[in-house]
């Protein structure tokens, strides 16, 4: 084993990767995730041919390819059901950069790449959770909530949005740095059967309606995942995560309350069969200047920066 330890944080996408990079070139990645058991997370992401060219070098672009499909065109709507403008672009994608655009669920693009990590062997540690750490001239130490420390000769921050490693590298050039801002929008997210008027043209679709936005994508033949944004006074984090099963009801008949009359039946048709519903706040963060994105033996990458 290599003796260059690199502690990274987080195993959302950047950390897994990097770890993947790192081992490759004989380095020795520790990945510290605080989630204690990892898989289950939020609804899809949509892969643009820049995300997919990185999961192609790490050996995960097949898998994803295999169980989705390249998206075909961009459409952009109204409630009433008027076009504002489509565009076949993402045809190009795979001639023009390699690779197309596709939709993955979360929650599967989060196995494979913990999957990834065990056949490399790379040590993985869930339910790690970084709250401090001390550098040295030749050496980091991070510690951990319940798990004590550990000492690397890097850490590498690829926490999110709501990094630690971020608080913790600004606090220490005497700048303090709350939790980010809430935007005033929620995103109640699901996934659901494709409805057959969806299954004519693998679109990214957008509708536009009065104080309302609705997002849909395949994220596989035949599961559409949308999002629907949603202005909202305060964050109320209580209020949001995955729903149970008791709860889809209630909450698609308020999702349902928005899109009904909307001419264009196919948003009403997702938000009815969805398996599963989850709501977010859309947060904000203030930019660093480059020169906070590192210290001596750390840097962030990712959302963390
Ligand atoms: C609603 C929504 C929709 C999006 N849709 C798209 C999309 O369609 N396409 C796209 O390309 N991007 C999309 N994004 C952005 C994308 O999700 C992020 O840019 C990406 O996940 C960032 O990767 P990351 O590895 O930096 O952070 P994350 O994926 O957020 O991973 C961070 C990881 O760190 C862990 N962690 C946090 N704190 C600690 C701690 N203290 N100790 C240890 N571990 C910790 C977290 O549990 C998590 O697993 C979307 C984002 C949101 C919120």
């Amino acid at each position: 084993m290599s003796e260059v330890s690199v502690l990274i944080i987080g195993c959302g996408v950047a950390g897994p990767v990097l770890a993947n990079f790192l081992k490759r070139r004989g380095y020795n990645p520790i990945v510290f995730e605080k989630v204690s058991k990892l898989g289950d997370a939020g609804a899809s992401l949509m892969l643009m041919p820049n995300g997919l060219k990185v999961l192609n070098k790490v050996g995960v672009a097949e898998k994803v390819e295999k169980g989705s499909q390249p998206l075909e065109a961009f459409q952009d709507l109204t409630s009433d059901g008027g076009l504002l403008g489509s565009s076949d672009l993402p045809q190009s994608f795979r001639s023009k950069y390699g690779e197309p655009a596709m939709g993955v669920k979360r929650t599967e693009l989060n196995l494979m790449l913990k999957t990834m990590l065990t056949e490399l062997d790379v040590d993985v540690r869930e339910g790690w959770e970084l709250e401090d750490i001390e550098e040295g001239e030749d050496s980091v130490t991070a510690h951990f909530k319940g798990h004590g420390s550990v000492t690397g000769s890097f850490l590498i921050g690829c926490d999110g949005i709501k990094a630690a490693s971020r608080r913790i590298l600004l606090r220490k050039r005497g700048l303090s740095e709350g939790l980010p801002d809430f935007t005033g929008l929620t995103q109640t997210a699901g996934l659901s059967p494709t409805p057959q008027a969806l299954k004519t043209r693998h679109s990214m679709r957008n509708w536009f309606g009065e104080g309302v936005h609705m997002i849909a994508y395949p994220v596989s033949p035949d599961v559409t995942s949308w999002a629907l944004t949603l202005p909202e006074g305060e964050g109320n984090e209580a209020d949001w995560g995955l729903c149970s099963a008791q709860e889809i009801a209630a909450r698609r008949e308020k999702l349902l309350d928005k899109i009904s009359s909307w001419k264009d039946k196919s948003p009403a048709e997702l938000v009815q069969k969805p398996s599963r519903i989850i709501k977010f706040g859309i947060f904000d963060r203030t930019e660093m200047s480059p020169n906070q994105w590192y210290s001596r033996r750390c840097v962030l990458v990712g959302d963390a920066v």
